[in-house]
């Protein structure tokens, strides 16, 4: 069995660990690889190895491999790789202004070691901002990693990546990849795989930081600066940072660049806002709100397609059933646990349906041209600042069609909804401020 740089292996995992360096599995109660420090998250086991009747296990990374308090990590050091001479990136598109700036902000931090966040709009391009800072790493023989919580994020960047740097060695890796590390330079995966590796990467991008599931993953941060070298950089990309960051920005306590304004130079779209009464009360009687129905008819008119999203599943197969009473057909619904979940979303992408029920699994990573949104029901808990905007962020991504009409239909507006829609607003005008939107 083969040893791969950076990467923490168990005792069985290797044949010898002569010449490996080690490190305590578990030491003053914290899991080295996780970083896990409840107590809760502890199990007590008799012990082969240790003779103990309560030696230690970790619980919260167990799917990696069970780990004990006897048990040590082993792992070989990551070395920089030689330097390259040319060039490792072949992409023949330009950046935009906002692109320009946001590139620039990241080759600085990577020269300058230091972290930074990246704060720019649904539908900006933000992995081309990446290019020049990748290429710059890689060339430097730096180990690189994009992380994000959405193995659908990684699996969309893994081909564009080996598209524009066909010379580098990438791996994508997640729970279930066929994929296995290999030493490879460039690294592609799930955040939750970074718990696999210590101190082998000099650049660490996160992607989407803020998605669902992951947001508020105590382990993340731990699992990051665990898998960064000390001296190094972590750029996190983000289109809603949490309201800490935003005040620290403000506060100037975080080194950060803003791109306000998508690539294509137009506005983001404001969100409208339309109140539908109790419509869970209507649902249950098979009945949805007539501004929704000709919303939908409207857009039905212009050949548009629509993505409506829900609080929860059950009200969106009840709204789906209801609308066959309104003359439509049953429409196609999406959730998490979808099987056919990447075939749908290419069915409305094709246009081989027109109008497509979602829960939030939609809300980022999913581009359609010409996309009319509505929320239902979003004063539900789940439409949070951060959901609302990456949802409008759906609307309007295109060149060839930069506006698309945004409704929270409501039963009571709330300070999320607001929140959303003044985001979005500070942010064209600042794209305004800067010259980087027409109108
Ligand atoms: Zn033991
Ligand atoms: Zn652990």
């Amino acid at each position: 069995m083969d040893i791969f740089p950076g990467r923490l292996y168990l005792k069985k995992e290797v044949e010898t660990v002569e010449g490996l360096q080690e490190i305590l599995a578990i030491s003053a109660n914290r899991c080295f690889r996780c970083g896990n420090t409840n107590p809760f998250l502890f199990g007590k086991m008799t012990c082969a190895s240790c003779d103990r009747e309560d030696c230690l296990y970790c619980r919260n990374c167990i799917v990696m491999g069970r780990v004990n308090s006897c048990q040590k990590l082993y792992y070989q050091k990551a070395d920089i790789l030689p330097e390259r001479i040319e060039s490792c990136l072949s992409w023949e598109g330009t950046l935009s202004p906002g692109q320009k700036k946001a590139s620039s902000a990241v080759v600085s931090s990577i020269k300058q070691k230091v972290d930074m966040l990246l704060w720019a709009v649904a539908g900006s391009g933000k992995t081309e901002m990446m290019f020049e800072g990748m290429d710059l790493a890689l060339k430097q023989g730096f180990r690189i990693c994009i992380a994000s919580p959405r193995v659908d994020v990684c699996l969309e960047l893994y081909p564009r990546l080996q598209a524009v740097f066909k010379e580098v060695d990438i791996v994508c890796l997640y729970g279930d990849s066929k994929d296995k590390y290999q030493g490879e330079q460039f690294v592609v995966a799930t955040t939750h795989q970074l718990i696999r590796f210590y101190d082998t990467f000099q650049v660490i991008f996160i992607d989407e930081v803020d998605a669902f599931p992951y947001a508020k993953d105590p382990f993340l941060e731990y699992a990051v600066r665990k898998a960064r070298t000390k001296v190094g950089s972590t750029i996190i990309i983000t289109a809603t940072p949490e309201k800490k960051w935003q005040q620290e920005c403000a506060a100037g306590k975080r080194n950060f660049v803003k791109i306000p304004a998508r690539y294509h130079r137009k506005q983001l779209p404001v969100p409208r806002t339309c109140w539908i009464g109790p419509w869970k009360k209507n649902l249950a009687q098979g009945k949805i709100t007539l501004k929704l129905i000709n919303w939908i008819k409207k857009a039905e008119l212009r050949n548009q397609p629509v993505l409506i999203f829900f609080p929860e599943i059950e009200a969106m197969n009840q709204f789906a059933e209801a609308l066959v009473n309104y003359d439509f057909t049953r429409p196609v619904t999406v959730h998490s646990a979808d099987q056919l979940r990447k075939e749908k979303v290419e069915w409305l992408r094709e246009g081989k349906i027109k109008l497509l029920l979602t829960t939030t699994i939609l809300e980022r990573g999913v581009t359609f041209k010409d996309v009319q949104v509505a929320v239902f029901g979003s004063e539900g808990r789940i439409f949070t600042e951060a959901a609302l905007v990456q949802i409008a962020g759906r609307a309007g991504r295109k060149l060839t069609h930069p506006t698309g009409d945004v409704c929270f239909f409501h039963y009571g507006k709330t300070t999320e909804m607001n929140r959303a829609i003044t985001h979005i607003k500070k942010m064209n005008q600042l794209g305004f401020k800067e010259g980087l939107l027409d109108d």
